[in-house]
């Protein structure tokens, strides 16, 4: 009896391969150089990821000239999508009068306006390269505040590959009220912080429910606790974030993503008396945080054009665009008779084959990851673009046309894949 297991290439893998050599020929290159042929662990995917080319609007090329309809903008990072006139025109003007200085600049300082602006909770901010940097800033200044060392985390959470920082962590079921006060409760006065995302991302958009950030709010507050929100995914959902959708206010909050306008940049930010700490006008201050490119003035110019153009009218829209897709997914599904739940909050969405709701990222672990890849797959033959693991959002490029596409893109998938 033969028993070897030949590896079974799906129709859609075939396709695909038969779409992307150049793509297949750049990663045999690019692994003679580079690990796995990239410096970015979460895009890889099987069997090799197609290389880009350029970007326009809500569309994406790759080298081998596919044209796909982008619902990713580099992970969240594009609000507008790619190329949007004014901030190339804005980037441009500040490229000629030079990329980075030995010195503060006024694009800072009007891009530390906006957000202190929008986000009443962010008295005072500073900017870093990153999402992960302002993550381990955040906790920086926490676990120097409280002079505590434990910090919370919430299970399925991502911050950043910040394993120094988050040394000494306790983990908290998300969504889960009594079981999350408990621990919380039990720690007490050991911990420095709770580190929340109000939208579990990498886990695959969760919203967190109103409640349960109110039970962390509360709880905090009474054991001196600092409340970090991560708002590098979330903040799109409304002017202030979504600390402002959900009535929530935490004592520090973390930038990244769509605030550098396509540009590298996060940023952290919160209390006065807590942010006081990086302040170095009076001697050595208790937090030093260098960085020859923190508020680089590319990326100033870059993000506030993009939140100036990000005015509460387009987050409506971008909203409901959101919310017209989220719906659209769960029809067509339950049309295929595929067992699926689309998670998400505002412009974010997720498709999870799964079964039962999903609440926390305990509920993804049953899903049908196989299929998933295999849907992924088939939307880039259909010239759609979401990330592998089944998360997309919108840009202010995507129209009502661009929505009903992914729909009908997603049908003829199902209609292959069953
Ligand atoms: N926080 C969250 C919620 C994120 O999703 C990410 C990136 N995916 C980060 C922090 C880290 O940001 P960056 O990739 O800019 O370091």
């Amino acid at each position: 009896m033969d028993t070897q297991v030949v590896p079974r290439i799906s129709r859609e893998e075939e396709v695909y391969r038969l779409r992307t050599p150049a793509s297949r020929r750049f990663f045999a290159e690019a692994r003679e150089y580079l690990p796995g042929g990239d410096s970015r662990s979460t895009l890889f995917y099987r069997p090799y990821p197609a290389v880009m080319d350029r970007g326009e609007g809500c569309w994406l090329y790759d080298i081998d000239g596919n044209r796909l309809l982008d619902f990713t903008g580099n992970h969240s990072s594009l609000v507008h999508g790619y190329g949007h006139p004014a901030i190339i025109e804005a980037v441009q003007h500040q490229l000629s009068k030079g990329t980075c200085f030995p010195g503060s600049t006024e694009p800072q300082l009007r891009l530390a306006k906006l957000l202190c602006q929008r986000i009443p909770s962010v008295e005072r901010i500073r900017f870093t390269s990153s999402g992960t940097e302002a993550s381990m800033n955040a906790i920086r200044a926490a676990r120097a505040f409280t002079g505590r060392a434990r910090i919370a985390t919430i299970e399925g959470g991502y911050h950043g590959l910040s394993a120094d920082a988050t040394a000494d962590v306790v983990v908290l079921p998300f969504n889960e009220i009594d079981a999350a006060a408990g621990i919380l409760q039990a720690e007490g006065e050991q911990l420095a912080a709770v580190l929340v995302e109000p939208v579990l991302g990498s886990a695959g958009m969760i919203p967190a429910e109103r409640e349960y950030l109110e039970m962390l709010r509360e709880t905090t507050r009474r054991l001196g606790i600092i409340l970090i929100f991560d708002e590098v995914v979330s903040f799109r959902v409304a002017a202030g974030g979504a600390q402002e959708y959900f009535g929530v206010s935490p004592e520090l909050t973390c930038l990244g993503k769509l605030i550098g306008g396509g540009f590298p940049l996060g940023a952290f930010g919160g209390r006065a008396d807590i942010m006081a700490l990086f302040d170095p006008t009076h001697g050595r201050p208790p937090l030093p945080h260098p960085g020859s490119h923190n508020a680089n003035p590319i990326g100033m110019v870059a993000g506030a054009v993009t939140l100036e153009l990000l005015t509460p009218q387009e987050i409506d829209l971008l909203n409901t665009r959101g919310g017209a897709i989220r719906r659209d997914l769960a029809a067509a599904f339950a049309e295929a008779g595929i067992a699926a739940q689309i998670t998400g909050l505002g412009s974010l969405f997720a498709i999870h084959l799964a079964g039962r709701p999903v609440r926390s990222y305990r509920d993804t672990l049953d899903s049908d990851t196989d299929l998933r890849h295999q849907i992924f797959l088939g939307l880039f033959n259909e010239g759609v673009q979401i990330d592998p693991r089944g998360v997309g959002n919108v840009s202010t490029a995507i129209g009502p046309d661009e929505v009903s596409r992914l729909g009908a893109a997603v049908r003829s998938v199902l209609s292959r894949l069953i």
